[in-house]
């Protein structure tokens, strides 16, 4: 009996993993031009700050979350997304008071118990930016068009940006009754959930997965208040003028709780259902329903494995660039001393077992993808050379003196 990851967990091995480096290495080079900086907050937390903040009535806490009672009998829950934990954070650390910028990124896995599919998965890794303490059109477009950079540094490409407004409080407060009034009249064409939920989230019934794409033809739509449509106006053209391509989706609507103002998500049309790739929005009223001073703010997450699925195809084997070959047992030392010179000038350099024969050895350097074999025997030992075999297009075996192996190597001369 062996024992397999659970369903909905994967491991991920070489060379996708190098995709996920990748991307999270493109997302670390786009934070740093626009002056973000990383915060890691902790995978479990009290189950009630999501419950909060994400909002009772959603999909991700009624249905998706791993919650439990911990052994010291503490409701908690791993993390289904990284919003909350880092409001609890600005909140927990006075972050208001810093006078920085209040810009901070993460990368991280999230944990959501739904049915596992391509793109789909029960641990997943977002990459996520949460902007603090700017109301402004600006913070908005800003936050959109590093999304879009982030993307396009990564290679990923035929994605679209969908954006939309959700207006304040005070326009939803009146579009709240008229929405249920028609949510009410048509209560027999609503999916089970929605049916039950329409009386305590009347807007989630508008994101639902089986009623809102029909709803959002027939449903009357958000109208905004004077601000926050000038707000829409604003962002709207800023991006415009950032040549950030996108269009307006009023039926946009967002499954979480604490949205306000402006809400965008970016699609692909490539993997089927699983079509967001990262989703995000302003959540001016959240850092003060928790507990924290009013404070504005707008964010983003992107899902990490829809992206690397997008890049599968641009996947490649590496290998080092040479690898040590031991021809004789008076060598062996000679080869691990080379081994290490030559990481220590920056060039990497692999091995398999010194110890094995040379037929073995060759096979491994062969496999390994290296572009160099560097080969030491007992000939070289006299000599003080090394000879050296392209593995990649062969024939070109020569013997360089032990001194310049490394500044030849570094030359590219072969
Ligand atoms: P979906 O509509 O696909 O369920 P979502 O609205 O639940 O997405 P968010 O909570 O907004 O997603 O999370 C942001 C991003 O995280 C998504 O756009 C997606 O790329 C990614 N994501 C969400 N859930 C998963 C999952 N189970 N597996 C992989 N990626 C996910
Ligand atoms: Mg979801």
């Amino acid at each position: 009996m062996t024992i397999h990851t659970l369903r909905g967990f994967r491991d991920l091995l070489p060379p996708e993993s190098d995709i996920f480096v990748r991307i999270e290495t493109a997302a670390r080079e786009v934070f740093a031009l626009y002056g973000y900086r990383e915060i890691r907050i902790p995978t479990i937390e009290s189950k009630e700050l999501f419950v909060k903040s994400t909002g009772d009535t959603t999909d991700i806490v009624e249905k998706e979350m791993y919650a439990f009672t911990d052994q010291g009998n503490r409701e908690v829950a791993v993390r289904p997304e990284g919003t909350p934990g880092v409001v609890r954070a600005y909140i927990e650390h006075n972050l208001s008071q810093t006078g920085r910028n209040g810009k901070y990124f993460y990368i991280g896995g999230m944990f959501r118990a739904e049915r596992p599919q391509a793109g789909r998965y029960r641990e997943f890794t977002q990459i996520g930016a949460e902007h603090f303490g700017n109301p402004s059109p600006f913070a908005d477009a800003e936050t959109i068009a590093m999304l879009v950079k982030l993307l396009e540094k990564t290679g990923v490409t035929g994605l679209s940006v969908e954006i939309n407004s959700l207006g304040c409080a005070e326009c939803r407060k009146t579009y709240r009754e008229t929405l249920l009034n028609h949510l009410r009249l048509n209560v027999s064409t609503l999916c089970e959930p929605c049916k039950n939920r329409i009386e305590r989230n009347p807007l989630r019934a508008l994101d639902c997965k089986i009623d809102g794409p029909a709803l959002a033809e027939k449903a009357p739509r958000l109208a905004l208040c004077a601000p926050c449509a000038q707000h829409f106006d604003r962002t709207r053209a800023l991006l415009e003028s950032s040549g950030v391509g996108f269009k307006v989706n009023p039926g946009l609507v967002r499954g979480l709780d604490y949205y306000t103002r402006t809400v965008f998500e970016v699609k692909t049309s490539a993997l089927g259902s699983q079509d967001a790739v990262a989703a995000g929005g302003r959540y001016d009223d959240l850092v003060k329903s928790m507990g924290g001073p009013q404070t504005p703010a707008i964010g983003w997450g992107l899902g990490l494995d829809r992206v690397a699925l997008l890049l599968k195809d641009t996947m490649t084997e590496t290998g080092p660039g040479t690898f040590l070959v031991s021809a004789s047992k008076e060598a062996q030392n000679a080869a691990f001393k080379l081994l290490g010179e030559l990481r220590a000038a920056g060039i990497s350099a692999d091995f398999s077992d010194f110890e094995l024969s040379l037929k073995s050895q060759m096979r491994s350097a062969d496999k390994s993808g290296a572009s160099l074999a560097l080969i030491i025997g007992e000939d070289e030992l006299k000599t003080g050379a090394v000879a050296v075999k392209p593995l990649k297009n062969p024939g070109g075996q020569r013997s360089v003196p032990l001194s310049d192996v490394i500044s030849e190597i570094k030359k590219s001369a072969f």
